[in-house]
């Protein structure tokens, strides 16, 4: 950290900020330039990040170099993980595709759509039982019965799934029965919902606030490692912006930005950032192109009838071209398509996550 002294800034004023660090337990260097002085902060930085060095006199401003997350940064972890979903990998060798429907609805629209996923090439499933609504008078999701429903429409599938969790009061049922927990956007900086996620032992999907930046962002997967949990995934799930012609507007510079900071894998949705089902390939296309670990798409047997998200689902006719679209471009970034890796199955791959 830096401090940069007002251009007036006595030298009482500086004794002041050298104190207080040294009083913190770090060194302090001033530097006296013929304008502004600067002093340069070493030792633990937790301890300087409480200090109000802002509002001490003849402060003017008080700069961070290092970043503020610790367990996330790839500073302390310089290889990019891998996060295992069941025997499912997301990780930087391969693209993984996710697929199923955005919210589980009747049996057969499930088993229908986790078929279809199935068939594209995914090798984990997502459904939502519990929903983030913006309105309260939409479908809310079916919530238990909806998560059993894709439990069993996963194990007959032999593919494990992801499934969001909106409170903290529900995260030990859907962990007991899901894969991978996921963390929506709305709920990214609902910081207890993060400390309970992390400590349910599964591996999380955190997907990216509506108006979050990316250092707001990869703080809220610091909040889930600081329980001990390391298998996070982020998830760039478009922004909101003032474009109305897409849902939201997709962040393709968030992929190599959070993997400059971060070693978590990060995955694209190209689905509820385009809102249209005409997007979604090109989305997918220009999210493995930047370098996307993968790719998580709605899917639905009969759209038109939908309770959630109809118009941003592929359907049936789009099943082959999304298998190919991902196998090309994957090919083309250099990875392998993500298969499931059942060699490294323990017997129960429910229950196997791991970070690499
Ligand atoms: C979802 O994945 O179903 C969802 C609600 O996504 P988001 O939180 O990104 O809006
Ligand atoms: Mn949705």
């Amino acid at each position: 950290m830096v401090v940069v002294m007002r251009g007036g800034a006595s030298d009482v004023d500086i004794d002041k900020v050298v104190h207080a660090i040294t009083e913190a337990g770090g060194d302090a260097f001033v530097s006296r330039g013929k304008h502004q002085t600067i002093i340069g902060l070493v030792g633990d930085l937790t301890h300087f990040a409480e200090l109000p060095l802002h509002a001490f006199p003849g402060v003017e401003d008080v700069i961070r170099v290092s970043k503020p997350y610790k367990l996330v940064s790839n500073d302390a972890h310089p290889r990019p993980s891998t996060v295992w979903v069941g025997d499912s990998a997301i990780g930087r060798d391969t693209v993984t595709l996710i697929a199923g429907p955005c919210a589980v609805e009747t049996e057969e629209q499930a088993r229908e759509a986790c078929r279809m996923a199935k068939e594209a090439g995914a090798t984990i499933l997502r459904g939502g039982a519990y929903k983030p609504r913006t309105s309260p008078y939409s479908f809310q999701g079916l919530g238990e019965p909806g998560l059993d429903l894709l439990q069993a429409t996963a194990r007959d599938l032999q593919l494990p799934f992801v499934t969001e969790v909106v409170t903290p009061a529900d995260v030990e049922t859907v962990a007991a029965k899901a894969d991978m927990l996921q963390v929506g956007a709305r709920n990214m900086q609902n910081f207890q919902l993060l400390k309970e996620v992390g400590m349910a032992g599964r591996p999380v999907l955190l997907k990216r606030g509506l108006t979050a930046t990316i250092d707001e962002w990869i703080m809220a997967a610091e909040y889930i490692a600081q329980t001990g949990n390391l298998q996070i995934v982020l998830c760039e799930r478009g922004i909101r912006t003032y474009e109305p012609m897409t849902r939201n507007t997709l962040d393709v510079s968030a992929v190599p930005v959070a993997q400059s900071l971060s070693h978590l894998p990060i995955i694209i949705d190209p689905s509820h950032s385009g809102g249209r089902r005409e997007l979604v390939l090109p989305l997918i296309r220009a999210a493995i192109a930047v370098g996307a670990d993968g790719v998580i798409v709605d899917v639905h047997p009969h759209p038109e009838s939908a309770l959630v998200d109809g118009p941003q689902a592929l359907v049936k006719e789009d099943v082959v071209r999304l298998r190919e679209t991902v196998a090309r471009f994957a090919e083309a970034a250099g990875r392998d398509v993500a298969r499931v890796d059942h060699e490294r199955s323990t017997g129960a791959w429910g229950r196997s996550a791991s970070v690499l």
